[in-house]
């Protein structure tokens, strides 16, 4: 006889995994015969009650059981096969497409069925269309006496398959116990109170629940497993916050005074957040272990200058900073403000975008390599493909959300680790902040620069079209700027919504002579640069744009926006997008042109916008609205991948798993088993 299977073997040692089950397993996260019982239910099956077919309503699922009273095939427009069931409270028909004679045959008036599924309604009533169904000859036994788990799946793997491998599965449950229970340990001490106080009774419990399961029992044990997960998440990270501190870097304490005269040149006050913010990183940078500083603040709150500080310290060493952007565009704009900041201070910048001819772009890659160059600014992509740097000491990632939270970026200086700046301005709700960035110190700018006017916000049918036209029209009469953003490049026929080329179109031709210009992200890069210097130089007094204008860009003169099918939108997406109007002294404006009809949640978020313009409510109700995987943009990359953590649900937790965190971190027996069970995602910002 085989041996049994042991909890840490591979899946392989499960009776009928062969290389093809195992790979389905695999993505699935599931290689290990744990992993397999960290796979969870994503919902149950009530298959302990029977509904009288009187009750069975459209919706629901249910199992029932009842005589058959009639078996005919009916001749619709599809042929399908009928059965009506009776069971002395009414009757429900069974409707099948696809059947075989067999399967017709076998079955007669007179026999019972036993059927799970979900009722519909039907041309002549509720039904059930291909349920699952057993035949009897005489009344069936009872129910099942406890809930189905119903597991997440993938193709070619079907639900018998993974009950069946899961039944195997939770009898290594029943060895697994301290002291070889590898992150099973108790931690009541750090818990008030829980029902479940050893995760593999809470496993048990989910996988097997007892008839006395509720859904709120089953959410308490789902919740304590959770909280295991966010735990070892969280200590990932610590751990490597405590590595960074041991390893060294080359400090840049204070030398010459090319700070102050930044300061001096700047033509403009910093406010108190900006100098709090600015000390941070300076302290940060005289230490010998690489700084890793998360910078959250509104948009426009000024971090930009924030990280020019950090750079001229770098100069001030002879030591390059890389600044890295998500777009060219901004990349462009940065580029602009940096040299109009430190060039005079004898620093040189440079801009590593992919526009220049392959002559110039072998003449600046010298010059980064030579040292020459001090401040390089580009995308990300560009960095970490082609550039080699003399003596990077600095790193700065602004916007750093549109990366993808857990991205893993790679830049390094011949084995240095250099200071890590990162600039977001994707306001994440603070319990968010201490579960994704426990590895980072981090500083918030909570205060806009003075004389900025609030943003008032519209939202408007798109049948008044012609007035918002009418108003764009007479803001540019006033030497104002307007952004028109639609959220299409072409027009599309499958959707019904406005692209930026018919509007393009529409508004040369209704705003003349107001110079009306186009841009988005598929033009050639050069001509973006061009639209941009000539919107930002007042030459373009439209821009119609899509939501490449999204992150950073910076004209103070705009001071009016026009989004279209706003309903399309985030609440982080929009809240960026107006942030773009409101950089100036003149009262700004913003008209969410909607679409009707709008659905619940759209009209929702359009409500947020226009009641309010701080970041951080918007985004803790975009947490209550969306959950938090959109609010990251990670939902997408998929970079963020927690078995049984769901942030929607479990925001709670946080606290607590983070002060409970902060105890196991200094105990090395129990962290370890933690991050042995859960495998967290390697969340990577150490090795930019
Ligand atoms: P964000 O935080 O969105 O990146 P930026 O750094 O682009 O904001 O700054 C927005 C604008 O505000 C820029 O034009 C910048 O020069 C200006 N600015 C920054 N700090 C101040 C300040 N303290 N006072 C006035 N203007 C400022
Ligand atoms: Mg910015």
């Amino acid at each position: 006889m085989a041996k049994s299977p042991k909890i840490d073997d591979s899946v392989t040692s499960l009776r009928g995994v062969g290389p093809a089950l195992s790979a389905r397993l695999a993505t699935l996260n599931v290689h290990s015969v744990h992993d397999l019982l960290l796979h969870l239910p994503s919902r149950y099956q009530d298959r302990t009650r029977i509904v009288p077919l009187a009750q069975a309503v459209p919706g629901q699922e249910c199992l029932v059981t009842g005589e058959v009273i009639d078996s005919k095939i009916a001749y619709g427009r599809r042929r399908s096969w009928l059965i009506t069931l009776a069971d002395g409270s009414g009757f429900l028909t069974l409707r099948f497409f696809h059947f075989s004679k067999r399967q017709q045959a076998g079955l007669k008036a007179g026999m019972f069925l036993r059927c799970f599924g979900q009722v519909r309604m039907g041309p002549k009533g509720p039904e059930l269309v291909h349920p699952e169904y057993r035949a009897f000859t005489a009344q069936p036994d009872p129910p099942e006496p406890v809930l189905t788990p119903i597991y997440p799946t993938t193709e070619g793997l079907g639900q018998a398959r993974i009950t069946n491998l899961m039944e195997q599965a939770l009898g290594c449950l029943a060895d697994w116990r301290p002291p070889d229970c590898r992150g099973m340990s108790d931690l009541s001490d750090l818990l008030d109170h829980t029902a479940f106080p050893n995760l593999a009774d809470a496993l048990r419990y989910l996988h097997r629940p007892p008839v006395e399961a509720s859904a709120a029992s089953l959410a308490e044990a789902r919740e304590r497993a959770a909280l295991d997960e966010l735990l070892a998440s969280i200590l990932v990270m610590k751990r490597r916050q405590r590595a960074r501190a041991t390893e060294q870097t080359r400090p840049l304490p204070r030398n010459q005074q090319l700070g102050r005269k930044l300061r001096d040149r700047l033509g403009f006050q910093l406010t108190g957040a900006q100098r709090r913010v600015i000390t941070d990183v300076l302290v940060d940078l005289e230490k010998p272990r690489p700084m890793l500083r998360l910078i959250q603040g509104d948009v426009g709150s000024g971090k930009t200058v924030v990280a020019a500080f950090a750079a001229v310290r770098a100069a001030e060493h002879d030591c390059q900073t890389a600044v890295m952007a998500p777009t060219e565009l901004l990349a462009e704009q940065h580029y602009l403000n940096f040299s109009e900041w430190l060039t005079p201070l004898g620093i040189n910048v440079a801009l590593h975008t992919g526009g220049a001819s392959q002559r110039d772009r072998r003449e600046r890659s010298n010059r980064l390599a030579a040292g020459d160059t001090l401040v390089a600014v580009g995308t990300h992509a560009l960095f970490q493909r082609t550039e080699r740097f003399a003596n990077l000491a600095l790193t700065v990632i602004d916007e750093q959300h549109r990366f993808g939270v857990h991205q893993r970026m790679t830049l390094k200086d011949k084995g240095r680790s250099p200071h890590q700046l990162i600039m977001t301005a994707t306001p994440i709700p603070r319990t968010l902040t201490m579960a994704l960035y426990a590895d980072m110190d981090v500083s918030i700018i909570d205060e806009l620069p003075p004389g900025r006017q609030p943003v008032t916000t519209t939202v408007v049918a798109d049948t008044r079209r012609d007035e918002v036209i009418a108003r764009v029209a007479r803001a540019c009469g006033q030497g104002q700027q307007a952004y028109w953003v639609c959220t299409l490049i072409e027009a599309s026929e499958a959707l019904d919504y406005r692209d930026v080329q018919t509007t393009h179109a529409e508004l040369c031709e209704r705003l003349a002579p107001q110079r009306v210009a186009l841009l988005h992200g598929q033009m050639p890069s050069a001509e973006k640069t061009q639209i941009m210097a000539e919107f930002k130089a007042a030459s373009i007094d439209v821009l119609v744009a899509t939501t490449v204008i999204e992150v950073g860009v910076d004209v103070p003169n705009a001071s009016l926006m026009v989004i279209e099918n706003p309903e399309r939108l985030g609440l982080a997406q929009l809240h960026q997008l107006r942030g773009r109007i409101g950089r100036g002294s003149i009262e700004s404006h913003c008209v969410l042109l909607y679409h009707a009809p709008l659905s619940e949640s759209a009209k929702a978020r359009l409500n947020v916008m226009r009641a309010s313009n701080d970041g951080f409510a918007i985004a803790e109700k975009d947490l209550e609205l969306r959950g938090p995987g959109e609010i990251l943009g990670t939902r997408q990359t998929g970079e963020v991948r927690y078995r049984v953590l769901d942030f929607t649900a479990h925001a709670h937790l946080i606290g607590k798993a983070s002060e409970m965190a902060g105890v196991l971190v200094d105990d090395t027996e129990r962290s370890d088993a933690l991050i042995a069970t859960w495998s967290p995602a390697e969340g990577d910002y150490s090795n930019v």
